[in-house]
Formats: C-alpha cells, structure tokens, sequence
C-alpha cells in the first residue's frame, strides 16, 4: 500500500573528519591525520542506514550544487535510496567538521548550507512523497518550521519519528505527533529543560508527560529504554569491542522507524535498533559503518 517504509526528511552534510590525539581546547590548537571527507548528516545517515537494511527508503533534504552534493548523492544511490526528493541549490552542501579522539570520542562543529534552506513549501511540495511513506522520521539540522510542516502534512495512518537533535525545546504540535520522540541523555534534559536526576525512567516519565506517544531513550554501551501509555521497559545493550560511535544514533533510529513501520511492539523494534546501532559502533565512520541486515542476523 506504501511505496516507501521509510522518508526521511534531514540534513545532508559532508562530514570533514580529522585524528586527534586530544580534542583542541579553546584558544588551543593541535596537529591531526590528513583529512577525510565522509557522506554524512542526520538525515542521510538515517536513509543510508534504513536502505542498507534493505528498508525502502526516500530521502528529502537539500544539498548545494558541488561536489560535497554529489558526494552525498552518490552514497544514498549506492545504498538504494530514492533520491528524487533530494533538492539542489541554493547554498553549499552542509559541512560538519569533526575531530575524533583515539577513544572514539568526537567534537562536531556543523555549517548547515544548503540543511537550512530546506523550507516549508519544499515539504508541502513533496506531498506525494509523504503520502507514499509508511514511517516519517525527521531530525532537527533542518529548519524547525520545515519539521512543523512535516507533521501537519503528514498522510493519515503514517508514522512519525522524531530525534531531536540537536536538541531545543519543541512546540506541542510537534511533540504530540511523536511516536517515538528519541533522545539520548544531552537531549532528554534539554528538552524537558528542567532539572532531571539520573534515573532514565525518570527521564521518560518527564518527556511522556510533555504529550510524545511514546519515548525511546538511548543510553550508548548502556542501551536504551522504551516508555509509553503501555509501560516502560529496558533494552539490553548488545556488548561489541567500540570502535567509532559516530552514526549510532543515526542507525539505531533508521531501524526502530524501519521495523516500527513493519507493526513490530516498540521493545522488539528497539533491541532490533540496538543491535544495529552496535554493529555501527564496531567499524569507522558513519555511514560506512552501517551493517546490512544480514550481519544483523549473524553478528
Ligand atoms: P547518540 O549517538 O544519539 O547519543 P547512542 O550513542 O546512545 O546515540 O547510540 C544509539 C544506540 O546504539 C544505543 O542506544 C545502543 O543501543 C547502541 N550503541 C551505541 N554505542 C554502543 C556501544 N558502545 N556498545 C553497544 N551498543 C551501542
């Protein structure tokens, strides 16, 4: 009945990666490897991940007229995504510049370009596209106002997703359409902006009351944990030898919103998701890193 399992509308940016032995303090300047260029962004990472899975995948974001866009173009194909809702022009490609530490821990500093000119009448002009998808996740390296749009428009029976990051407080239009609203820990405070303690239970129980129909909290080596109306559960994290946890989150929301869409419960589609996102975090880089759901099933 839907063409695609999953949209998703994001952010596509070139991701210049840099080795460090140590992450630069303020003022301070420090040598690193040569540089690497990486496909990257929220949603590109997402729709990369969810057409790796064998997902079929749409993409609407916007990208400049450059290389670092047909960088990014290049990478969705290969992954068989449907790039058609993929605009270009207007500002250079989104840049993200990361230095990453030999433990694997990173420091991103993100230029939108062209993420900030994908506005609301590109989504209300890409009905067709939302009409055709079953599940519909969205990040925050986008226009708030284009996410607005993306909720009013979309289809009856669809499904959205939302990982708000990075994190802001969100309007209640948003936040009720969530099913899941997926947050780590940085962006579970930041959104219910009060002072939260250090039960994540707590955490959700502080975010369900902001009106999401559900919460999936993830908690990197730890898992992650699911809440809503029905209860709250834990998911066991999945033990794997941390290579480079760039992209986790990235995957682990592109499943969840895969197999929620396929009428998985939300816990058996999260330990799916986590499974996934610890496949991610065995191998470098983002996208790169995102396993096929064969090696899911054999890990
Ligand atoms: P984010 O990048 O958004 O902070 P996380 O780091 O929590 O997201 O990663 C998302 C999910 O990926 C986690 O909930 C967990 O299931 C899985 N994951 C992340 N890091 C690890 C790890 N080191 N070992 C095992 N699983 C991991």
């Amino acid at each position: 009945m839907y063409d695609y399992d999953l949209l998703v509308v994001g952010s596509a940016n070139a991701d210049l990666v840099i080795g460090v032995e140590r992450r630069p303090a303020a003022g301070e300047t420090v040598l690193g490897s040569d540089l690497v260029v990486h496909p990257g962004g929220k949603g590109a990472n997402q729709a990369v991940a969810a057409g790796r899975l064998g997902a079929r995948t749409a993409l609407l974001a916007r990208v400049g007229d450059d290389a670092h866009g047909r960088l990014l173009l290049d990478s969705q194909r290969a992954a068989g995504v449907d790039t058609a809702g993929v605009l270009v022009g207007g500002a250079p490609t989104g840049v993200a510049l990361i230095t990453v530490d030999p433990s694997g821990d990173n420091s991103i500093v993100v230029s939108p370009g062209a993420n900030g000119r994908l506005t609301p009448e590109d989504v209300r002009s890409a009905g067709n596209l939302l009409a055709a998808s079953r599940v519909v996740s969205a990040q925050l390296e986008i226009p708030l106002e284009t996410v607005v749009e993306v909720v009013r428009n979309l289809a009856p029976g669809s499904r959205f997703v939302l990982n708000p990051s990075p994190p802001r407080a969100l309007p209640a239009e948003v936040l009720a359409a969530c099913d899941p609203l997926i947050v780590n820990e940085h962006e579970a405070r930041v959104i219910v902006g009060t002072d939260l303690g250090d039960s994540p239970e707590d955490w959700a129980s502080a975010l369900l009351a902001l009106g999401p129909r559900s919460v999936v909290i993830t908690l990197g080596a730890r898992g992650a944990l699911v809440a809503s109306a029905a209860g709250t559960a834990r998911v066991p994290s999945v033990k794997v030898e941390t290579v480079d946890t760039t992209g986790a989150g990235d995957a682990f929301t592109a499943a969840l919103a895969w197999r929620l869409g396929l009428d998985e419960p939300l816990a058996e589609a999260a330990a799916y998701a986590a499974r996934v996102g610890a496949a991610a975090v065995t191998r470098a880089g983002a996208q790169e890193s995102f396993p096929t759901a064969e090696e899911v099933a054999s890990p």
